[in-house]
């Protein structure tokens, strides 16, 4: 239980919805801030405007997922209260207050360190990043469904990067009958992949790898799919690009070329927010309980 404790929860999207529910459900006392406009109501929740906040007495701060912007602004889908996070504010927290975020950036980083307190980011964990790659995926189905005029079933899909999300997308594309290869670079992640049944490519050859393909899935968060790798792809070929913004892709020579290029960033809050919300509030609940 979290009974006693105060946590400010600062903007957010449909999942913080679950952090909440989860929250308060263990009986922690919430500060809610750019929710105005949301109907429902939680019992040890109050709607607060960030003024209001006395930070002071705060031993937790839970940020959405993207954290902040460079400018320190955080988004909020049920407020138009502009709610922007500073040095000062973290200053009033007490040190033992933990600042809890999908990911950071600079701005973040930056007032974490100034004012002396500690960020969690919760994507950096593997079990948040390996449940929230189920999501990840069935997102990735429903726009390969949705800008191809082919099954999955059949079709030649090329998947780069065995990591988190590389994995769960080279799996279940394989389950659904697709015949998929994955690139990688290392010599662990080759046998893992050759392990799977799937069909494993080093990435030096990628160029060469390309001439059949039908969808190309790309989790790997440098340019990648470059102009010479695209100019070797059929001119159906779709590429799904999952890497995190600015993706890995060469959007720009794609368009030239006719190649359908997509980045795809947030799947799991646009699929499926709840799911997605309750990763990260079963991982947040028990944070925080050892916080205590
Ligand atoms: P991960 O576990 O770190 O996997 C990243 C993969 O990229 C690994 O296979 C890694 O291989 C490879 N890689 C990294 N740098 C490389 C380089 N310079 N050259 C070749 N390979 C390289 O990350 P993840 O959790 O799977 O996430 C992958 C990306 O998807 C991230 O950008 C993440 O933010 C994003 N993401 C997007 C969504 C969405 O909705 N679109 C959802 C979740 C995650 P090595 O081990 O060889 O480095």
């Amino acid at each position: 239980m979290l009974t006693g404790m105060q946590i400010a929860v600062l903007g957010g999207d449909a999942r913080q919805l679950e952090i909440i529910r989860k929250l308060t459900e263990l009986d922690a006392k919430l500060s809610l801030v750019g929710f105005e406009q949301l109907d429902h109501a939680f019992t040890g929740a109050t709607k607060e405007k960030l003024t209001e906040v006395n930070f002071s007495e705060v031993d937790a701060i839970i940020l959405p997922v993207p954290g902040t912007s460079l400018d320190g602004d955080v988004d909020t889908i049920f407020s138009n209260e502009k709610i922007k996070i500073t040095e000062e504010i973290l200053m009033q927290a007490p040190s033992h207050c933990v600042v809890y975020s999908g990911i950071t950036n600079r701005y973040l980083d930056d007032i974490i360190q100034s004012s002396n307190k500690k960020l969690v980011q919760l994507f950096e964990r593997d079990d948040v990043a390996i449940y929230n790659s189920i999501p990840t995926v069935e997102g990735t189905i429903m726009m390969a469904i949705q800008h191809t005029d082919f099954t999955i079933h059949g079709s030649n899909v090329t998947v780069l990067g065995l990591g988190r999300v590389g994995m769960s997308v080279a799996r279940t594309f394989h389950h659904l009958g697709a015949r998929v290869k994955v690139g990688a670079r290392k010599s662990e992640h080759l046998a893992r992949i050759s392990e799977m049944g799937l069909t494993p490519f080093h990435l030096d050859d990628l160029q060469n790898e390309v001439n059949d393909c039908d969808i190309c899935i790309n989790t790997i968060p440098v340019l990648i799919v470059t102009a010479n790798v695209i100019a070797k792809m059929p001119s159906h070929t779709l590429v799904i690009d999952l890497a995190s913004k600015p993706g890995g892709t060469d959007f720009r020579y794609a368009e030239k070329r006719g190649v359908k290029a997509l980045l795809a960033p947030g799947l799991p809050g646009i699929v499926a927010p709840k799911t997605a919300g309750q990763i990260l509030a079963n991982v947040l609940s028990q944070l925080l309980e050892g916080d205590k």
